[in-house]
């Protein structure tokens, strides 16, 4: 059972598609979202569609959250907020309703997924290290939980001495972010995960930038938003 691991797409259509591309060429069982499907980027509504009408598991992140509770905004930077508020009155009722439909947290095939930390799904807390990882692992009971969230790539072992996953230990594994990569490395990232080989691979995948930048612009979102794409920052 080969899983592909796809997270914070934020509306980036031509980084989803070139993703899927990928995931097709692969021998990939099933894929899972991890979240944050909307948000930042200039294509909410093909986005959302892809990932609804491929019948993908797909967790809630706090974007999806900001769509239809507004109060989950006040959380938000400044450059977040200008795209929630473009682009929840993109969203058509489905829309909302099936991201309103979306879970916090998912066991599948002996692994948790949440979007962003497995302790209390709920708040997004962010992890970004070996010590905020440490607390979370007493909030899921599997070897493995994968994450999104920060758009950081990253494994953490529960005993702090590996990055590479093994069978035996338990670990937190970011996927990396689709669709707003801020590692440096400006192409979409996701994950594989084969559950029977137990081993994990991070994916970086190279797609039209220019033209989402081209589309962020022509949409009036925050031109930072189109800029921030092609450094991966
Ligand atoms: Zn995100």
């Amino acid at each position: 059972m080969k899983l592909a691991l796809i997270s914070d797409i934020h509306s980036n259509f031509e980084a989803l598609s070139a993703v899927l591309d990928e995931i097709q060429r692969r021998a990939i069982d099933e894929i899972i979202c991890l979240g944050d499907i909307i948000g930042y980027g200039p294509d909410p509504v093909q986005c959302l569609e892809v990932v609804r009408d491929r019948n993908i598991v797909c967790l809630l992140g706090n974007h999806d959250v900001a769509a239809f509770d507004p109060g989950q905004r006040a959380t938000f930077t400044r450059l977040a907020r200008a795209a929630i508020e473009w682009t929840a009155p993109i969203l058509q009722q489905p829309h909302i309703a099936f991201l309103r439909s979306l879970p916090y947290a998912v066991k599948r095939h002996g692994c948790t997924f949440v979007h962003a930390a497995p302790l209390d799904p709920e708040a997004f807390e962010y992890i970004l290290n070996d010590f905020s990882a440490s607390r979370h692992f007493g909030g899921f009971t599997t070897p493995i939980c994968f994450i999104g969230h920060t758009h950081q790539p990253d494994i953490f072992c529960e005993d702090m001495t590996t990055r590479t996953v093994q069978r035996g230990m338990r670990f937190i594994v970011n996927a990396g972010s689709i669709g707003q990569p801020r590692d440096g490395d400006p192409r979409a990232c996701f994950g594989v995960f084969d559950a029977d080989a137990f081993t994990f691979e991070h994916v970086r995948v190279p797609y039209d930038i220019s033209t989402t930048a081209q589309k962020i612009m022509a949409a009036g979102l925050p031109r930072q938003l189109a800029e921030r794409l092609s450094v991966g920052r």
